[in-house]
């Protein structure tokens, strides 16, 4: 029998991909991943954590209170060397407006149009969280370094990638295939990472 894990998100995108890592790490059919669309529904709680961990773990909780399910949440933003870190966690709302990415976006570039070349680094960074019923908590993060380039390019992904390109890489984030973004995305490792914990914590105590 497959055991039941909230996530807590609307996004179907990424409650797919959570299940396809899930599924490789563990064996198809072992975790059965829920969305907020799937429980009965509560108010969304607010994002006011200042770090990623933060914020991961308020919604985790949140799900794990009102489902009695153990529940995962992420929490990702895009952090910028010169910037001190920023966007951060307003990485979604940064314009103001909130998921407006063509905004956010553009506001970005302006903030670093004097930015010579050699000073546009960067990360992605994502924390994971992950909330049992009995109280238990564990977090884990992943990173993507690269760099800013000052023109958007490519029409996948979402968010900044159009303008990030990776270590090692020399297209955007826009420009690489879903497989191959999840590959070396932060989102990728933290959930990977995640698997192992949900094997550990969850999965094996049962054996
Ligand atoms: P969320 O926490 O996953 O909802 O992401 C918050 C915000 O961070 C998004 O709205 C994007 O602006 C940015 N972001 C997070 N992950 C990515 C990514 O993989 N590519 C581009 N932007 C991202």
């Amino acid at each position: 029998m497959s055991t039941r894990l909230l996530l807590a998100t609307r996004n179907a995108k990424k409650l797919a991909e959570l299940q396809r890592i899930l599924d490789a790490a563990l064996g198809a059919g072992s975790v059965k991943l829920v969305g907020l669309a799937d429980v009965p529904p509560y108010d969304d709680v607010p994002e006011t954590g200042l770090t990623f961990v933060d914020n991961a773990l308020l919604k985790a909780r949140e799900g794990a209170a009102h489902t009695g399910l153990a529940t995962v949440a992420d929490d990702s933003g895009l952090a910028v060397d010169v910037l001190g870190g920023m966007p951060g966690v307003f990485s979604a709302r940064w314009s103001g407006r909130h998921g407006d990415d063509a905004a956010n976006l553009e506001l970005l570039l302006a903030q670093i149009s004097d930015v010579d070349d050699a000073h546009r680094g960067a990360r992605f960074v994502c924390a994971a969280a992950l909330v049992l019923p009995d109280g238990r908590e564990f977090t884990v993060t992943g990173e993507m370094r690269g760099h800013l380039v000052r023109e958007p390019r490519g029409t996948g992904g979402f968010g900044y990638d159009p303008i990030f390109v990776a270590e090692g890489r020399t297209v955007t984030n826009a420009e690489l295939s879903p497989e191959e973004k999840d590959a070396i995305s932060h989102r990728g490792k933290a959930f990977r990472a995640l698997a192992d914990v949900i094997r550990e914590q969850v999965l094996e105590p049962r054996r």
